[in-house]
């Protein structure tokens, strides 16, 4: 399997469209380690009225409880600049590299990772951008309570 970061996001691309299909924020995620594929997730916040099923987080939890020597060859592919308590969970499995699909419609914690060592990519992938415009316009407060937000 290819590692080119734009091959890993295709995997959290599908994540995402599988949320949005689902009636969820489309955001997904995939955690690679060695060039495999260990484990997929998508936001399922509203799926399973989850305060905490994020797109990294889900996936995340889907690999289930992993070495840190594990982490610490892993790559975290996102379609979305991972928010604050996702960078959170990066951190704290000190996972070296993240591959970002998008930052235009929302920004997170990339300015921490990198300043703690973090290899980060940003991608700038249209589908990212559209399927996050087209959900944002739909639903405004769904998006708004997942960043936190009034
Ligand atoms: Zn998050």
């Amino acid at each position: 399997m290819s590692s080119l970061p734009a091959d890993l996001l295709a995997h959290a691309v599908a994540e995402a469209r599988k949320g949005r299909d689902e009636g969820g924020v489309p955001i997904g995620a995939a955690l690679v380690v060695d060039g495999e594929v260990v484990a997929v997730g998508h936001n399922r916040r509203v799926q399973l009225k989850s305060a905490i099923r994020h797109g990294e987080t889900d996936c995340l939890e889907n690999a289930g409880r992993l070495p840190a020597s594990v982490y610490a060859r892993a790559t975290m592919v996102t379609t979305l600049s991972p928010c604050d308590m996702c960078t959170g969970a990066i951190l704290l499995y000190k996972i070296p590299r993240v591959v970002i699909g998008e930052n235009r419609t929302f920004y997170g914690g990339e300015d921490l990772l990198r300043a703690r060592g973090v290899d980060v990519t940003v991608l700038d992938d249209a589908e990212c951008i559209a399927l996050m415009e087209d959900f944002i316009a739909r639903e405004r407060g769904l998006w708004n309570e997942d960043i936190g937000q009034p």
